[in-house]
């Protein structure tokens, strides 16, 4: 098939036959206007039919303004903190199909040291947002790098086992907060069951027993000894043996 090209090529793909019906279905569901301001895309979109929903994808342009949080982490590792910033996306806004999505992830400090890893960590959890589908498996991933100096204790007892796993945490607070995972809590049991040890213990809010030892499913360090079963105050986990 023969394609005369008017105009400046800016762009350009190798073309295989799933890419190309996969871009066609794209090309039918980009929004009229894409550049118009979101109030008025609102507006445009409420006049489209519902097959029209936007999902997350490779190809979908970065609007010129988008929306985000900026998280600061202190750590003992260094007198700077880190600044992690994350912008979300806003897809099908004003519809029954509105949904918000991170789309990129900016990491910023005063200490350049390492500083090229953290750039190369942060584009290529940009490129994984951006491909859509499920993000929240990059929180485990993260979660689960040691530092080999053994990480270090946050405020409130809970073991970071290291910077790049405290960066996956600041992820996971993100992803809770616009609604795209949700945090395990205690369950009604469990939660009696902790309150009840922390009024035997004498507990201060927020706070657990120094003799605490880390819990395995949590990392705070919030696990009592009570009736051989090592229970965690945190997180509600309970081992016998
Ligand atoms: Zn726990």
């Amino acid at each position: 098939m023969a394609i005369k090209v008017d105009g400046r090529i800016v762009k350009f793909g190798v073309a295989d036959e799933a890419a190309e019906t996969k871009a066609e279905a794209r090309a039918e569901a980009r929004p009229k206007a894409p550049d118009a301001p979101q109030g008025a895309a609102g507006h445009a979109q409420e006049a489209r039919p519902t097959a029209d929903v936007i999902q997350m994808h490779e190809q979908l342009e970065r609007p010129e303004q988008l929306a985000g949080s900026t998280y600061k982490i202190k750590t003992p590792l260094s007198d700077h903190a880190l600044y992690v910033t994350i912008n979300d996306i806003v897809l099908n806004p004003g519809t029954e199909h509105e949904l918000r999505r991170p789309f990129e992830i900016f990491i910023n400090s005063k200490n350049m040291e390492h500083f090229q890893w953290i750039v190369a960590l942060t584009r290529i959890i940009s490129a994984v947002f951006r491909k859509g589908g499920d993000v929240a498996f990059l929180v485990e991933e993260l979660h689960s790098v040691f530092d080999p100096g053994g990480g270090y204790l946050k405020r409130g007892g809970r073991h970071v086992p290291s910077l790049v796993a405290e960066i996956g945490t600041v992820i996971e607070d993100h992803l809770v907060k616009i609604g795209l995972m949700t945090r395990e809590r205690p369950d009604e049991g469990q939660q009696r069951h902790i309150d009840e040890i922390r009024r035997e213990l004498g507990c201060e809010d927020g706070e657990f027993p120094a003799s605490a030892v880390i819990c395995a499913q949590c990392s705070t360090k919030a696990a009592v000894m009570r009736d051989g079963c090592l229970t965690c105050l945190n997180c509600g986990d309970s081992k016998c043996g």
